[in-house]
């Protein structure tokens, strides 16, 4: 078990995504291990809090849940600037939420700090006969704009875990 009073880190993530991509259900699944069926609109920026640990360092990550919704943006770009990392959803059912990823990227890039490091995760694996946006797309978007991609279900709880580690250990090595 991780003791909290260790932390020697704090890291900030930031995730954004359009609304309904499931940007609250992935947190929901990091930080508690369980997916909540009812549909909670996240309203302005809600934080959640997770203790990790990586080599022989206890990080403390903050992370921002953000809405989602265009007149939230405004609220959104306050938390940029002090935000390590920024988690980009998208829902593998809803090609428009991929498009809009690169407007979420454009908007972090120009808010953000020039270190900052980009996650980007297709969610929803488990509904793959729906699937609008193909596994390569995705990667080449990500391969050609320095950030990694990754597909989880946060319904399943499929590789959450692993997509937040990853990005915690990309901060981790710029420390
Ligand atoms: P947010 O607006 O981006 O925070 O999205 P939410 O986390 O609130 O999720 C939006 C809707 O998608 C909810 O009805 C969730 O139950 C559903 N959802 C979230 N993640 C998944 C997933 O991995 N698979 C499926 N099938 N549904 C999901
Ligand atoms: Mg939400």
């Amino acid at each position: 078990n991780i003791d909290e009073n260790e932390a020697s880190l704090l890291f900030k993530f930031i995730l954004i995504g359009d609304i309904a991509v499931g940007k609250t259900s992935l947190l929901k699944q990091f930080v508690e291990k369980r997916f909540n069926d009812d549909y909670n609109l996240t309203i302005g920026v809600e934080f959640n809090i997770k203790y990790i640990q990586v080599n022989d360092h206890v990080i403390k990550l903050q992370m921002w849940d953000t809405s989602g919704q265009e007149s939230f943006k405004s609220v959104t770009r306050l938390y940029y600037r002090a935000a390590a990392g920024a988690i980009m959803v998208f829902d593998i059912t809803r090609r428009e939420t991929f498009e809009n990823i690169r407007n979420w990227h454009r908007d972090a890039l120009d808010n953000g700090n020039s270190r900052m490091k980009f996650l980007l995760i297709g969610n929803k694996t488990d509904l793959q006969n729906l699937r609008e946006v193909q596994f390569y797309e995705a990667d080449q978007y990500a391969k050609e704009n320095e950030c990694i991609y990754t597909e989880c279900s946060a319904l399943q709880g499929f590789n959450v875990e692993n997509a937040f580690m990853e990005l915690a250990h990309q901060i981790y090595q710029m420390a």
